[in-house]
This record gives C-alpha cells, sequence and structure tokens, in this order.
C-alpha cells in the first residue's frame, strides 16, 4: 500500500470558463480554511499551479456524508482516516487556450467536467473539452454539475436532461453527474466518492524504463543569493510509467538547442536527482500517479521560466527517440466545436501551419507533405516522442487555435 498523503492520480479539471473550476478546486481541497497556506504556497505543488487534497472517510459513518478533505467528519465530528492523495490539474486563471488544456491533460488520468446549472449545456468550451477529452483518451470522466444554489430544482433537473442528451455517444456517456455547490460545498462528499470510485490509481512497475513528462521548470534561487546556497534545477512533471528515485542520473530531451557547423541540433541533457517531492511529501522513490517536483542538479538557468516543459525525462539512453519532423495517420473531426458558428473541417493542406501536442509538449509546426490520411509537419521544436503516441492536432480558425483531429506518431 502507497502512503494515503502520496499522491496517486492526477484529476483534471476542464470546462467552460467561469462554470467553477477553481472554486471546486478550493472546495475539494479546503484551501480556503488552511491556516498554513503561506508554507504551502512555497511548496512545489503551488509553484506547478496544481493543488493536492488528502481524501478522509469517517471511521463511524456511512454513505457520500462520509467522505471529506478534513481530518474531521463533516456529519458527526468523529475521526476522519486518510484513504488517498489526489492531485488536481487545473487550467491557471483566464486561461482559455487549447494549448494549455492539451498539454495538461497529457498528465490526466482522469478529468472532471465542470458544467455550470445556472447556463444552457453545452457551452462552446464544454464541447471543446469533452472533445479533446475524447481524442486524448481519457475515459475516466466524473461530470460535475455545479452551482445548484443558484437555480431551482426543476431548472437543476432540465440542465440535467441537457447534460445526459449532450454526452449521449461520446466517451462521457456513462459518467457519473454529481450536483455540487462548489462555493456552498454542498454535495462534495458524493464527489470524492464517485472520484475514488471512478479513477483508481494507476499500477507501479519499477521494471520498466521510466517516462516523466515535463509540465513546468524553475529556478527556485532567490535573486541575490550567494552563490554558495545556489539550489539546482527543478523539474516538475509526471510519470507516465516506471520509476524514478532519488540518487538516479537521468536525462532530459530533446535537451538544449546548440549549433553545430552552422546547423542548429538538440543535445540531451544528463543530471542526477538529488530529492523528489510528491506533492508535499518528501519520497526517496516516485511512482505514476500525481505530481512530482524533481530537484536536480542542473544549472537553474537551463530551467528557468519553464524553458524544460514539453520535455520527457527518464534514464541516460532509454528514451523515446528525438523527431523534428512528426509523421502521423490522421484522424479529422467533422466540424469545428468550441467556435461561435461549427465550420467543418477542411482538409490538411501543403505548408499549412498546425499546433501539435505531443505529450506535454505543445509545438508549431508547417505540413510539409499531405496525403490523405497521413501527414508529416516540420516541427519548430523537436519533440521526444514514442511511435505510436497520440498528437492533437489544432489550427488557426478565426484567430484561435481550434483542435480539429487526431494523430498517432508512425516511424
Ligand atoms: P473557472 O473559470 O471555471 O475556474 O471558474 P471560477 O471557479 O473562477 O468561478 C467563476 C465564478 O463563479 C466565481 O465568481 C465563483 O465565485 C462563482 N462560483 C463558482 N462556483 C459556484 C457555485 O457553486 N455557486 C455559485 N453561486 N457561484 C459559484
Ligand atoms: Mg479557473
Amino acid at each position: 500500500m502507497r502512503d494515503a498523503f502520496i499522491p496517486g492520480v492526477n484529476i483534471g479539471l476542464v470546462g467552460h470558463v467561469d462554470h467553477g473550476k477553481t472554486t471546486l478546486v478550493s472546495a475539494l481541497t479546503g484551501t480556503w480554511t488552511d491556516r498554513h497556506s503561506e508554507e504551502i504556497k512555497r511548496g512545489i505543488s503551488i509553484r506547478l499551479g496544481y493543488a493536492d487534497t488528502t481524501f478522509y472517510k469517517c471511521e463511524k459513518c456511512e454513505g457520500a456524508g462520509a467522505y471529506t478533505s478534513q481530518a474531521e467528519c463533516p456529519v458527526c465530528g468523529g475521526r476522519a482516516v486518510p484513504f488517498r492523495t489526489v492531485s488536481f490539474v487545473d487550467a491557471p486563471g483566464h486561461e482559455t487556450l487549447m494549448a494549455t488544456m492539451l498539454s495538461g491533460s497529457a498528465l490526466m488520468d482522469g478529468a472532471m467536467l465542470v458544467i455550470a446549472a445556472n447556463e444552457s449545456c453545452p457551452q462552446p468550451q464544454t464541447k471543446e473539452h469533452l472533445m479533446a477529452l475524447e481524442l486524448i483518451g481519457i475515459k475516466k470522466i466524473v461530470i460535475v454539475q455545479n452551482k445548484i444554489d443558484v437555480v431551482t430544482q426543476a431548472e437543476a433537473l432540465e440542465h440535467y436532461k441537457q447534460i445526459k442528451r449532450f454526452i449521449k455517444g461520446t466517451i462521457a456517456e456513462n459518467a457519473p453527474i454529481i450536483p455540487v455547490s462548489a462555493q456552498r460545498g454542498i454535495n462534495v462528499g458524493a464527489l470524492i466518492q464517485t472520484l475514488d470510485e471512478v479513477i483508481p490509481e494507476p499500477a507501479r512497475d519499477p521494471e520498466i524504463d521510466p517516462v516523466l513528462l515535463i509540465a513546468r521548470s524553475f529556478d527556485i534561487n532567490k535573486p541575490g543569493g550567494s552563490w554558495r546556497d545556489v539550489k539546482g534545477g527543478v523539474i516538475g512533471g509526471s510519470l507516465v510509467r516506471g520509476v524514478l528515485r532519488e540518487g538516479d542520473e537521468i536525462e532530459i530531451r530533446p535537451g538544449r538547442q546548440v549549433q553545430v557547423e552552422n546547423r542548429m541540433k538538440w543535445e540531451p541533457i544528463t543530471t542526477k536527482i538529488t530529492s523528489i517531492n510528491a506533492g508535499k511529501v518528501k519520497v526517496t522513490e516516485a511512482a505514476p500517479g500525481g505530481l512530482l517536483g524533481i530537484a536536480t542538479k542542473l544549472d537553474p538557468a537551463l530551467t528557468k521560466s519553464d524553458a524544460l516543459a514539453g520535455q520527457v525525462a527518464g534514464r541516460i539512453g532509454e528514451l523515446p527517440p528525438v523527431w523534428d519532423r512528426l509523421k502521423f495517420d490522421v484522424t479529422l473531426m467533422d466540424r469545428v466545436v468550441g467556435a461561435d458558428s461549427e465550420q467543418v473541417i477542411e482538409p490538411l493542406k501543403h505548408k499549412e501551419p498546425l499546433m501539435l501536442s505531443v505529450g506535454t509538449a505543445v509545438t508549431v509546426g508547417v505540413v510539409v507533405n499531405a496525403r490523405k490520411n497521413q501527414m508529416e509537419v516540420q516541427l519548430k521544436r523537436a519533440v521526444c516522442a514514442e511511435v505510436g503516441s497520440r498528437i492533437a492536432i489544432s489550427r488557426q480558425v478565426g484567430g484561435r487555435w481550434r483542435l480539429i483531429g487526431m494523430g498517432v506518431l508512425v516511424e
């Protein structure tokens, strides 16, 4: 059994702007009641833009009311026992760009689709985000019908029926729908219970080569500090498989761009892991599920301001290949979703610019070879990815990148 305080899964929050994703994270993590927030704010979990929380269950009570994110039962006031910790991946405020959602979704073991009950369903990004989950293949979905405090029971029921019609025939067709008020903390226990059932922890396999998708990277040194106290660069992300340990020698790919005889080329970076934080817990070994903050011996100049976001870390010599040109089988959707008018999606054209998301990497490229079902795209920035990886394809429509389809990387 894993320590109940070490995050074991990443749960994404997706949905239309203002439907209550960030408020829901607060309700689930109890950050608004947190007296030690200064300490936590400095912790890696917040720096990552993620929040994690431990779920507790009352020793005595039964049913949904027994589930809470506090050590005290909200029903009887008795002792609640910690049973698991999860990380939430929420798009940062005002962030409606699909790029962020897509790179975050590479880390999601499951997702909550938040839908406000006081607006008709679906709103444009509700549709677009569900489509993204479908394309990326995130099947473990819980639908959260939020803001039930501002609608009547009859309106909530009518809205529930709209949700049911909307998800029919999609990947979320059988997803549970949990009515809550994130703001008032209503029915949060039932949501915790459902998340626990729907999104289990991934398996741990120490034998296979680890693959860590890097989502963030930073320089944790304060300006003006003494060189003696300089701390190495920190990378944040999640393992998609395998295990990493303190002291491991690792490689990061594509690495850094260097000039070799008038040509730019990517050179892998190698370093050593000096410590690992899983959520708020310092660990000596980390497995898939949950966000990790990994301190290394890297020059912090290499990791500052998310410079390594989108790259991949693992054992030296065991990482997937690096590509500066991606070839992939393509499936395009019929129509653009998320736009005001849903235009028909035309086939991909030669020389057309595209935005591709592979793992946590988001990169722009130009189509250099367009056949009916297979594309080749020359990338601005190389990516490290396995053959068979899913690629989310976006194109510029009306001045915005819109998700238009899915690719599968071929050799
Ligand atoms: P996000 O854009 O999806 O992250 O939405 P926010 O969490 O920022 O919430 C948008 C607005 O809705 C804020 O003013 C919240 O206070 C409000 N809000 C969120 N949840 C609820 C709720 O359950 N009930 C009510 N009445 N308002 C809510
Ligand atoms: Mg938000």
